[in-house]
């Protein structure tokens, strides 16, 4: 369980931000599933206006994965705006005072488990090739060159919901009256059993308690919103 994270470090972290981004787009999707579904079958509960369920299905699909794409847009800014200013930081100190950047350099890989005297030698090559590179990999953590965009992070939020939101929508207005409910929930139901083991596996976890976790979780959902709307509409509201 502990190779696929070394594994991941050994390429430079490409394969481990790979991942990441896959692991947000399936929860994103998850999220929409969740979300929209609840949303029409608690309409669902109160209506059986096609109109109604459309409405809000897709109401709830667009203000979703807007406000999916609005927060991961900020989110990914902010993260942004501080790799920016650490960078130019870096940038400073190392024109400022190279002699004791360099003495640091060597420390952080003397403290990663290289001997003094080749900390030192590779601390020399590595900021002849390229200073600021080197700093930013061994100090910061990051690639200069591979700073999230927060336009594509947000982009492949709205979309990962959109599509999670998308099952749940078609599901409810496609079928005609009397079969809508339990197709929804049936199909909801079976999509949240894959997300849910899918970001078990991208996440190296046992499948099982994450497919259960996830079935549960969005059966609660729509329970919970069928009992409000058919209350709602039961009292005629
Ligand atoms: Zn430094």
């Amino acid at each position: 369980m502990t190779e696929v994270p070394a594994h991941d470090e050994a390429h430079g972290g490409a394969l481990g931000s790979r991942l990441n981004w896959l692991r947000a787009a399936v929860l994103g999707a998850n999220d929409g599933v969740v979300s929209t579904a609840g949303l029409v079958v608690g309409v669902a509960g109160a209506s059986e206006s096609r109109s109604a369920l459309l409405t809000a299905g897709l109401a709830g699909l667009l203000a979703g994965s807007m406000s999916m794409a609005a927060g991961e847009y900020v989110s990914v800014s902010t993260q942004r705006d501080s790799e920016q200013a650490a960078l130019a930081q870096e940038r400073r100190e190392l024109h400022e005072d190279p002699e004791a950047e360099l003495d640091e350099l060597s420390a952080m890989l003397t403290a990663r488990g290289l001997s003094p005297d080749v900390a030192r030698e590779a601390a020399v090559q590595l900021t002849e090739r390229d200073a600021l590179r080197a700093h930013a990999a061994v100090e910061l953590g990051i690639n200069p060159d591979e700073l999230t965009n927060p336009w594509h992070a947000a982009g492949a939020s709205f979309l990962a919901f959109t599509v999670g939101a998308l099952l749940p929508l078609l599901a409810i207005v496609l079928p005609p009256t009397e079969h809508r409910l339990w197709i929804t929930v049936v199909s909801v139901l079976c999509a949240l059993a894959f997300t849910g083991w899918w970001s078990a596996r991208l996440g190296e976890a046992r499948p099982g308690p994450a497919i259960l976790r996830n079935v549960a979780g969005g059966a609660l959902a729509m329970a919970v919103t069928y009992a409000a709307g058919s209350l709602l509409g039961a009292v005629g509201v």
